[in-house]
């Protein structure tokens, strides 16, 4: 290198905003493994206490995007290219649902999507409960599903952002993964690499999420914004809530089967609420030359009419799977969890809920863990819904009996009843663009 990476730890240490180049330099080298992991670790600590300028923000985020091969779906397309992407929860399953009513509109949606990340659930998984579908699909595949179906979701391809793939691994064991600029470049390196021209964020807040205010998600929204009006692309956030869980269902085969009813007209209203919006905003965001509320209203028609039923089956069967949702796995036990008093529901904690889902062996507690895609939790009680004693507040699927057990307690725990209705609060708590 031509600086020292000392050199740059302690100038970024010292609260010194640093050279673009100098910025790319390291994140290239560290990404040739020309960089130890203990001199980008030091440096990504020095990040958390002194922050990035929004130069520094994006030199880091070209170079990331630089590290590997790009896509340009816009030019195999013909076509201005739409992208999604959710900073991770717990029962998000939006992709799943919005990528058929996007396509239904005449909107082509290919999206790379990762696994479950702690407590949070992954697209590819929640798709892999599909008996049959493919994740894996190759450029030319994934090309030709677009101009047929209109919709592809895939995994990343290893060459996309390796720079990425290898920061996030060391960030995740050096206590330097909720770092804002970090956080920013690693998911706009991402959505700039697969061509994306205009991009819709789902920047969670709360409990769930790694943002847990409302302030730091609208200063999160802001940097990826800039991220994006650098590199010239439009980007809008959606700031939505992640205290509770995503509609009812959380779990892989679980949450296929409530998106699926979304697509089908007939979802929970948090959720339904959220692949409308978040649908009108990429159709307002595309090449239609129509506005929010003209999407929102071809977005609900696409669903009225079944044609987005007709892509999700479609979607389903040109990615190896099969849509009857019959075929998905269910789980041997199912244990109610009853309400131990009357009153109204204040809380239902999206971090406890997602860890009982994740201990059930929904998730992963290590890389190379297998997913049970059977087991989860549903949720039927959500804020402010007045249950009595006894009532079903959720229902845990397990494998067996001993795992349903901890997850009922664990579940219970995750929620409060108290005697007055909290706050009404819709799943939309601010747009961002
Ligand atoms: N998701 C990402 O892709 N990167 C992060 O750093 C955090 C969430």
């Amino acid at each position: 290198m031509r600086v020292r990476p000392a050199e740059l730890i302690e100038r970024k240490r010292n609260g010194e905003e640093l050279p673009a180049d100098d910025v790319a330099e390291l994140v290239l080298a560290y990404a040739r493994d020309e960089v130890p992991d203990y001199q980008l670790a030091a440096w990504c600590m020095a990040v958390y206490f002194r922050g990035m300028t929004p130069a520094e923000t994006f030199a880091l985020t070209d170079a990331m995007v630089r590290s590997g091969e790009t896509l340009d779906l816009g030019a195999a397309l013909g076509r201005r290219v739409v992208d999604k992407h959710s900073t991770g929860g717990v029962g998000d399953k939006t992709s799943i649902a919005v990528g058929p009513i996007v396509a239904a509109c005449g909107v082509p949606l290919g999206k790379m999507s990762g696994r479950g990340l702690g407590h949070t659930g992954g697209t590819l998984d929640k798709l892999e409960s599909i008996p049959g579908f493919r994740v894996e699909l190759t450029i030319e595949e994934m090309i030709a599903q677009l101009q047929e179906v209109g919709m592809a979701i895939v995994g990343q391809s290893a060459d996309l952002v390796p720079a990425d793939k290898k920061l996030y691994a060391l960030r995740d064991v050096t206590a330097t993964v909720d770092i804002m600029p970090l956080i920013a470049s690693s998911i706009m390196s991402k959505k700039l690499a697969a061509g994306a021209d205009a991009i819709v964020l789902d920047v969670k807040v709360g409990d769930g999420a790694f943002m847990k205010t409302l302030a730091d998600a609208r200063a999160l929204a802001e940097q990826m914004r800039e991220i994006g009006r650098r590199a010239g692309k439009e980007v809008v956030c959606l700031l939505t809530d992640m205290d509770q869980p995503l509609g009812r269902a959380v779990g892989n085969a679980l949450e296929v089967r409530e998106a699926l009813a979304t697509v089908r007209g007939e979802g929970p209203a948090d959720f339904s609420e959220l692949v409308l919006d978040a649908s009108a905003r990429l159709l307002a965001l595309s090449d239609l030359g129509i506005d929010v509320a003209e999407g929102r209203m071809r977005a609900e028609a696409a669903v009225a009419s079944g044609a987005a039923l007709d892509v999700y089956e479609r979607w389903v069967r040109a990615q190896g799977g099969d849509p009857d949702v019959s075929l998905l796995p269910d789980a041997p036990v199912r244990v109610p969890v009853p309400a131990p008093r009357e009153g109204i529901v204040t809380r239902v904690g999206a971090l406890a809920v997602g860890v009982a889902a994740l201990e059930l062996g929904a998730g992963r507690r290590s890389k190379d863990d297998v997913i049970d895609h059977a087991v989860g939790v549903l949720c039927f009680a959500k804020d402010g819904d007045a249950v009595l004693e006894g009532d079903d507040l959720a229902e845990v699927h397990a494998r067996d009996t001993t795992s349903a057990e901890a997850a009922v307690a664990a579940v219970l725990a995750a929620y409060e009843i108290g005697d007055a209705a909290p706050a009404p609060r819709g799943i939309l708590l601010d747009v961002v663009g």
